[in-house]
């Protein structure tokens, strides 16, 4: 029998790669693409190769040494987004994000030339988004400039795009910044008789751009009957890095909050970003060995905000909104935690909400962690299309449970001059519960 030809090659470690994915992920795909028409990249390129079933029949041809990672095959590959809506559409479950990921670290680790990401891009995305006090830090003269009216300026007078690339896009992506809030107090005892006691997990972009959220969540879940506790040591989740081919880095964050959080203490482990939340939950599987019972006993503790409080039973807010809500489902809420109807129904619990569908609302706004920096072309044809069926809806609040989500969508709310907000669950949750 004769056998295929090997490529002298591969480009990309493959002894690395077999250690990483277990070639059954491959075989269980049937390529009978029923995912294809849930892929955002194939609804908008066509190209087969930007399919799911392209994906993994590109990848499984590198597994095998009979493809090398070319710059094409590469471009294929960056291009996912790795929503993980091919896994909520595949019939034969396939675990497509068990194949992406050890594929985007080992890319990473093999990239050269204009293939790697660059250099400030890395310094962005690994050394100041994961802390938030960074964040926070790199954010001050952003907001004295937001606040002197000075940033408008610069983008009438066009002096902003005299800024390189990546910080351009930041730039354009900057929400109106608060004020920053002071620090939530460790412990924060329920409203009424308890019901639980919890951990709040609260993210370093979010908790740096959004900490009002953070402190909204907080107020909910006390509203709820909940002890709320923000333990001091937690970190970044890890997403950005691992999602961005960093592995080392992203298992240290995985250990310090496996060790920070202490499940044993607590009822659950509460987490309000759907790609933080995604991300918590995947930790046994990333860590094998003699840590794997420890990561699996913090993952059975991590709960999605909306998911928690539906299993409690959540109390009904009494303050009427008044207002017309459309909901966007975050791809690692709905997709990677299977997270869709809770969300709904809290909002549905608001007195005066008016909850109106969105159609395509599982499909990616273009946000996806880091992606709207690292592929902007196509982030932007996303962020139009989710825009034009939110318009369509004529409501007034668009709702996510996701901080990705908000900055993108945001931010095609501000180029379009359009009167809608954006909000957190949490967010209108609380208005509804405190009455302002
Ligand atoms: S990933 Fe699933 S839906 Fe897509 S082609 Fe393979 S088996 Fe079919
Ligand atoms: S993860 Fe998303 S973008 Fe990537 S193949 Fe699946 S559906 Fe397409």
């Amino acid at each position: 029998m004769a056998t295929e030809a090997k490529v002298q090659d591969p480009g990309i470690d493959l002894g690395w790669l077999a250690d990483k994915i277990d070639y059954r992920r491959f075989q269980e795909c049937v390529h009978c693409g029923l995912c294809t028409a849930s892929c955002p990249t194939y609804i908008e390129t066509g190209n087969e190769n930007d399919s799911p079933r392209g994906r993994i029949y590109l990848m499984r041809a590198v597994t095998d040494g009979r493809l090398g990672m070319s710059d094409e095959v590469r471009k294929h590959l960056d291009l996912c987004l790795d929503c993980r809506a091919c896994e909520s559409a595949c019939p034969s479950g396939v675990q497509y994000g068990q194949l992406i990921e050890p594929f985007k670290v080992a890319m990473q680790q093999s990239a050269t030339g204009g293939n790697r990401t660059s250099l400030l891009q890395k310094l962005i995305l690994h050394r100041l988004f994961p802390y938030s006090g960074r964040v926070r830090a790199a954010l001050f003269p952003a907001r004295l400039m937001q606040k002197l009216g000075l940033m408008d300026l610069m983008d009438k007078i066009g002096l902003t795009k005299l800024l390189p690339p990546t910080v351009r896009r930041m730039q354009a992506m900057l929400p109106k910044l608060g004020a920053t809030g002071s620090r939530l107090p460790e412990v924060l005892p329920p409203i009424g008789p308890k019901r639980a006691r919890v951990a709040l997990f609260l993210g370093c972009v979010a908790d740096a751009m959004y900490p009002e959220t953070n402190a909204a969540t907080a107020r909910v879940l006390q509203h709820n009957g909940c002890e709320v506790v923000i333990p001091r040591e937690q970190a970044c989740c890890g997403a950005i890095h691992y999602h961005s081919g960093s592995e080392a880095p992203a298992l240290e964050f995985a250990r310090k909050n496996i060790a920070t959080f202490r499940p044993d203490d607590f009822d659950a482990i509460i987490v309000n970003a759907a790609g933080c939340g995604a991300m918590l939950k995947d930790y046994a599987h990333l860590l094998s060995g003699p840590e794997h019972d420890a990561a699996k006993a913090f993952v059975n503790k991590v709960r999605d905000v909306s998911e928690f409080l539906v299993q409690l039973g959540p109390i009904p807010p009494t303050n009427p909104l008044n207002t017309k809500v459309v909901y966007h489902d975050a791809c690692h809420l709905c997709h990677a935690q299977q997270i869709r109807s809770q969300p709904r129904q809290l909002l549905q619990m608001i007195p005066g909400v008016e909850l109106v569908p969105l159609e395509e609302s599982e499909i990616c706004c273009g946000a996806a962690g880091t992606y709207n920096l690292t592929q902007p072309e196509m982030s932007e044809q996303l962020g139009r299309r989710k825009m034009d069926f939110i318009e369509a809806t004529g409501a007034d609040v668009v709702v996510t449970g996701n901080v990705g989500c908000i900055l993108q969508i945001a931010r095609k709310i501000k180029e379009r001059e359009s009167a809608m907000t954006i909000a957190h669950p949490m967010d209108l949750l609380d208005r509804a519960y405190s009455g302002n």
